[in-house]
């Protein structure tokens, strides 16, 4: 049986707050519908043909696991950016998603450059935006996590939706992450996918479309809906 090919990025630097957690959730549904999952872990990005992949994953870092990894990165900008462009799903967290952009700027001045896949930019403070959220998304329902971040983004493009409690890509905007064709970026770790089915899914369902495997629904999400109803309550409540 075809497999659904995940490719996860510098998986040894980009792991904060349980980002792995987000490779075993798409693994575990892909499973429960009989699908097959391969995960290859990129170290080295040099000769690194995107071709094979159906999904991609990039987790956060600290600043300067962040810097070691977009140089890696760079090797293969125009391949991810084409394969981006083409509509292959991607997930890329905090870190991930800011070096997406055209660069991050420190909290003491120094510019990094990103890798220009999308015209954003990121701005970083000593103050960090800290603590769980929850976002109101057309596309996903409620969605809920934990974010850490000194980066504030800034961009015009679809975002995962309105933060009701939390920060998400800035101080001002209340919007988070950023939506274009399949590619996810958010600041949402803890891991995000166990908490968000919708999004877990949404990611399979695009893999399995492009490569013309059935994609079923799972009959029963009671446990991963309860879960997330209750961090949603608890944290409405403290409003
Ligand atoms: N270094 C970045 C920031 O603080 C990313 C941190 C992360 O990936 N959690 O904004």
């Amino acid at each position: 049986m075809t497999a659904i090919n995940i490719y996860h990025f510098m998986p040894d630097k980009l792991n904060l707050y349980g980002d792995i957690g987000n490779i075993i959730a798409l693994s575990k549904r892909a499973k429960w519908r009989g699908i097959d999952v391969d995960v290859t872990d990129v170290k080295e990005t040099a000769g690194l043909k995107l071709s094979d992949a159906d999904i991609l994953f990039i987790g956060g870092g600290s600043d300067r696991e962040q810097a070691i990894a977009t140089k890696e990165l760079f090797k293969i900008k125009d391949e991810f950016k084409a394969a981006i462009e083409d509509g292959v799903p991607a997930l890329t967290i905090c870190g991930g998603y800011q070096f997406l952009g055209e660069k991050y700027v420190t909290p003491d001045g120094h510019e990094l450059k990103g890798l220009n896949i999308l015209d954003f930019y990121t701005e970083s403070k000593t103050d960090r935006l800290t603590g769980n959220i929850v976002i109101e998304s057309e596309t996903f329902g409620q969605i809920v996590g934990f974010e850490n971040h000194g980066g504030r983004t800034y961009h015009d493009y679809d975002t995962l939706g309105h933060v009701v409690s939390g920060f998400g890509n800035n101080d001002t905007d209340k919007k988070e992450g950023i939506h274009y064709k399949n590619l996810l970026g958010t600041y949402l770790h803890g891991p995000i996918l166990p908490k968000n089915h919708e999004i877990t899914d949404y990611l399979l369902k695009a893999a399995c479309e492009r490569k013309n495997i059935e994609f079923r629904p799972l009959n029963d999400n009671t446990i991963e809906e309860n879960a997330k109803k209750v961090i949603i309550d608890r944290l409405l409540s403290d409003k």
